[in-house]
C-alpha cells in the first residue's frame, strides 16, 4: 500500500469509460428494436459560455457514438427564466426526450432553483432536481449527479476498496461534494466533508486513506500534505495559462498516493459516460412506465440504479453502469 517515494498507479478513466459506453451502445441497440426509435437527449443551452460549450460538444459526439439521438435547445435572443422553464416543459413532455441537462453556469438573471425545479425528475439525468437529491440523501435511488458518480465509479471499476476506509472529500456543492460524499457513505466509507471555511484543512487531509478534491482550486492538495498509501481522485478542472490541471499538485502527490487519477484523463471521461448510461437508463424506465412516463406531471423516481445499491453494497460489475 506505502509507496514513499515511488510512483502512484495511475487510475485512467478512458478505459473503464470504453467499457461504459460499450454497454450503452448495447443497450440502446436494443432499445431500438424495441421501440423503433432511439434514446433521445436534449441539452438546454442560455447563452454560449465557451468552456462548457465544449463539454457540451463532447457530449453530442459521444452520444452520435452510441446511437443516442441529441439535440441542442438554444434558448434564442435575451434569455428570460420564464423562456427557460418553458422550453423545459416542452421537453418534459416530449416522448421522444428522455433526458434533459441544463448548461451551466445559466446568466445571473435566472434562479438556478427555477429552472432545477423545472426539469422532470424522470428526465434528470444528471441528478440535480431535489426529488433526485432527496434519493440520494435518504439511501435511495434516484439519478446521480455524474460527476459524482463517476468520482466513486473510478475507485470501484479500478478494484480500490472503499468499505471501512476514511475518506475526506473536499468540496461540499451540490453537484459534485455532498453527493459524492453520501455515495461514499453508501460504500460504507468514514467520511469527513472539507469546504472553505475547513480549518486545518491539511489536518484532515493527513487523515484520509481515500481523497476525493473537487474544489477548483489548482495545486490546492500538494505531496506533503498526503500520507503515503492515500488514494486521490482528482475532480478539479482548472484552466492554467493553455493546460488544465486538477486541484491536486500531481508531480509531488504521485510520489506518495499509492494510486490518483490524472487530470486530464482521470474522473472526466467516465462523467460523460456515465451520462450516457444514466440517459438510457431513463429511457428504458420511461418506456416501462407508459404511457404516465410521457406526462409532464409524471414526478416519479426512477428505476433503481443497479450501479450502487440502496444498501451500500456492490452490484455486478459487468453492466452496473446505470
Ligand atoms: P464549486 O465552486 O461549486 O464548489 C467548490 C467547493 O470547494 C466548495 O464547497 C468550497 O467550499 C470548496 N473549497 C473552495 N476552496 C477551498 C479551500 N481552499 N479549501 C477547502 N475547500 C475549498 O465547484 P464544483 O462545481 O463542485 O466543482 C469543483 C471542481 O470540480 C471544479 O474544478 C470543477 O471544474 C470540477 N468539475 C469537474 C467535473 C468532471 O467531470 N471532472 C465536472 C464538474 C465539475
Amino acid at each position: 500500500m506505502t509507496v514513499a517515494g515511488g510512483e502512484a498507479r495511475l487510475l485512467l478513466g478512458g478505459p473503464i469509460a470504453s467499457e461504459i459506453r460499450l454497454a450503452v451502445a448495447e443497450d440502446v441497440e436494443a432499445y431500438r428494436k424495441r421501440t423503433g426509435r432511439s434514446p433521445g437527449l436534449a441539452i438546454v443551452i442560455v447563452g454560449r459560455d465557451a468552456p462548457s460549450m465544449v463539454y457540451l460538444q463532447q457530449i453530442l459526439k459521444s452520444c452520435e457514438a452510441v446511437g443516442i439521438a441529441s439535440r441542442l435547445v438554444e434558448i434564442e435572443g435575451e434569455a428570460t427564466e420564464r423562456l427557460v422553464t418553458d422550453a423545459i416543459a416542452a421537453l418534459n413532455a416530449d416522448p421522444t426526450v428522455n433526458g434533459i441537462i441544463v448548461q451551466m453556469p445559466l446568466p445571473p438573471s435566472i434562479r438556478l432553483r427555477a429552472v432545477i425545479d423545472a426539469i422532470d425528475p424522470a428526465k434528470d439525468i444528471d441528478g440535480i432536481h431535489p426529488l433526485n437529491a432527496g434519493l440520494l440523501r435518504l439511501g435511495y435511488d434516484g439519478f446521480l449527479p455524474a460527476t459524482a458518480h463517476a468520482a466513486v465509479e473510478i475507485l470501484r471499476r479500478s478494484g480500490i476498496e472503499i468499505e471501512g476506509k476514511r475518506a475526506v472529500v473536499v468540496g461540499r456543492s451540490a453537484v459534485v461534494g455532498m453527493p459524492a460524499a453520501f455515495l461514499l457513505v453508501r460504500e460504507n466509507a468514514t467520511v469527513t466533508v472539507c469546504h472553505s471555511r475547513t480549518r486545518d484543512l491539511e489536518h484532515h487531509v493527513r487523515d484520509a486513506e481515500i481523497l476525493v478534491v473537487a474544489a477548483g482550486r489548482p495545486g490546492l492538495i500538494t505531496g506533503s500534505m498526503l500520507s503515503p498509501g492515500v488514494v486521490v481522485v482528482d475532480v478539479g478542472i482548472n484552466v492554467v495559462g493553455d493546460t488544465i490541471v486538477g486541484d491536486v499538485d500531481f508531480e509531488s502527490a504521485r510520489h506518495v498516493a499509492s494510486a490518483i487519477t490524472p487530470v486530464p484523463r482521470g474522473v472526466g471521461p467516465i462523467t460523460n459516460a456515465l451520462l450516457l448510461a444514466h440517459l438510457t437508463r431513463a429511457a428504458y424506465a420511461q418506456e416501462q412506465a407508459q404511457p404516465a412516463a410521457t406526462s409532464s406531471d409524471a414526478r416519479r423516481p426512477p428505476a433503481p440504479d443497479p450501479s450502487v445499491t440502496a444498501a451500500g453494497g456492490r452490484a455486478a460489475p459487468t453492466r452496473g453502469h446505470r
